[in-house]
């Protein structure tokens, strides 16, 4: 018989850090979707398990063997205010596995029922958002950004009260580590210096075991994290990615993208462009995003300062210049991303001044005409290294400053002719890196709607399906890629708890 082969470790850090929860069981657990490429590669040989088994697994109905399920305690800074205790209100990790990579993945259910961390919660999710985290963590996954991964989706045959009656779902997800930031806060803010120390030899152990021979493994841990962060957020800049809720309890500590609530890839570009409705600041707004990561970041070093050094002017005077790092880091990150998608790629990587105005420039354009922002990287990508009538398609974008958006394109052709790449090579280059399709909101409402209101799941599969091969375009699939209408665009987000 089947059974996971559960090789769990959180559990070994003890009291004090999780409580030890059981999934509360559902009504009638239906398998909609089993993510089996994933499963593989975390060597899980559930190819003749049948549907039913993998939904009473799933959703939490039963517990696998070998499994220890429990919910993590966790602290955090919403919205920049702190909140001494949140941990997984509505979430169970039921253990771990070891890879075909040798890598570890955590397994954890969302929406499986209350824990000692659900305060007023019902600890329940609305089938809605699992469906679009599978969705959209899936198709960051394909784009190449660290995310967490999403393993199933379950109906679960019982209502969910909101706003109003929607119908439950249960998400597996998986991660290299479920710690975030504010796992540590938790901790340091009570003063715990020995549980500060036991999570970091924990998650140096468990996730970057080549720090454990550094001068100063904490210090190095803080670096690493940082870095991590920095290329993460460099990325989702460069989808045109918007996280929606960058509380430092949705910030991994291994650098994947987590947390999937109100998040949305832009359409139509502005700099400053926020979806979630309770971000009325603007706090987590699309050019935050990198100074708001090294807020969390901040968070993140004051807890370690004291492990890094038990004297604080010392420790402060260690913590600082590793923090200063980010900058320099993220920007390196972002303009080597920029130059790929620009097509402004030679062997020296380093970007000369001019490439770095032309690079501001394209984007102060793409906000001024609220340029599609995948489309006017996908139009450039098939541009050649002459002027001709496909222009058009690419100055299409720019229809309020045409002159200008023409303007640019004279001066992008003469940085191209000084990279020395034939048109060819950078062509597929270039669309190597810019996506044909990303997870536009109007097309991840339409497949919930059809889910949620009329049980239909085949736009959900569809719209996956497309998602696994963003940088190919796909026959007779047009439509994926295009915008929305005035009438389709999605104008807010919600958390969906
Ligand atoms: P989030 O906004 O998803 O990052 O969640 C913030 C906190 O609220 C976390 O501690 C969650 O576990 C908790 N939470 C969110 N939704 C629910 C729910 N339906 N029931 C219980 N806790 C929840
Ligand atoms: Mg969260």
């Amino acid at each position: 018989m089947f059974s996971i082969p559960f090789e769990n470790q959180y559990v070994t850090l003890g009291e004090g850090f999780f409580a030890r929860t059981r999934p509360t069981p559902v009504s009638d657990p239906v398998l909609i979707r089993f993510n089996h490429d994933l499963a593989e590669k975390m060597n899980l040989d559930t190819v003749d398990v049948a549907r039913d088994q993998l939904a009473q697994w799933f959703s939490g109905n039963q517990v696998p063997e070998g499994a220890e399920p429990l919910s993590m305690v966790y602290a955090g800074h919403q919205f920049g205010h702190y909140t001494p205790r949140l941990g997984d209100g509505r979430a169970i990790l039921l253990g771990e596995v070891i890879g075909q990579d040798g890598q570890n993945y955590e397994i954890q259910l969302k929406g499986s029922g209350r824990t000692d961390y659900s305060r007023n919660g019902d600890g329940r999710s609305p089938l809605g958002p699992v469906l679009r985290e599978y969705l959209v963590s899936e198709a960051m996954y394909y784009l190449g950004v660290p995310t967490t991964r999403s393993l199933a989706v379950v109906s679960t045959g019982d209502a969910v009260y909101r706003e109003e009656i929607l119908p439950g779902g249960v998400l597996t997800r998986v991660a290299r580590s479920f710690v975030r930031v504010g796992t540590f806060e938790y901790h340091a803010r009570r003063s715990d210096q020995e549980g500060v120390k036991k999570l970091a030899d924990y998650v140096i152990g468990r996730s970057f075991p080549e720090l454990s021979e550094s001068e100063n493994p904490y210090l190095a841990l803080l670096e690493t994290v940082i870095e991590r962060q920095a290329l993460l957020v460099a990325k989702w800049m460069q989808f045109g990615f918007i996280h929606g809720v960058m509380n430092t309890d949705n910030m991994s500590i291994v650098g994947e993208t987590i947390d999937y609530g109100p998040c949305a890839f832009m359409d139509g570009f502005a700099i400053n462009r926020v979806f979630s409705s309770i971000d009325q600041q603007g706090r987590y707004a699309y050019n935050n995003q990198p100074g708001i990561a090294l807020w969390n970041l901040a968070r993140f070093a004051e807890c370690l300062a004291l492990a890094v050094d038990s004297e604080v002017g010392a420790a402060v005077e260690a913590v600082r210049p590793v923090l200063e790092k980010f900058q320099a880091l993220y920007e390196r990150a972002w303009m080597a991303g920029m130059q790929a998608k620009c097509g402004l790629v030679r062997k020296k990587r380093n970007a000369t001044p001019s490439q770095d105005l032309l690079i501001k420039d394209l984007l102060s354009l793409m906000h001024e005409c609220s340029s599609d922002f995948t489309i006017v990287f996908y139009e450039l990508s098939r541009l050649s290294d002459q002027a001709e009538k496909q222009d058009h398609e690419f100055l299409k974008q720019f229809a309020s400053n045409q002159y200008a958006a023409s303007d640019w394109l004279v001066k992008w052709r003469a940085a191209l002719s000084a990279m020395g790449i034939g048109q060819k090579q950078r062509q597929s280059q270039m669309q190597s890196v810019n996506p044909v399709y990303i997870p536009r909101n109007h097309l991840v409402e339409a497949a919930i709607r059809s889910a949620e209101d009329h049980g239909d799941f085949s736009a959900f599969h569809e719209l996956h399906e497309v998602l696994k091969a963003p940088f190919a375009e796909q026959k007779g699939r047009q439509e994926y890629q295009s915008p929305p209408n005035p009438e389709q665009e999605v104008k807010q987000t919600f958390c969906g708890t």
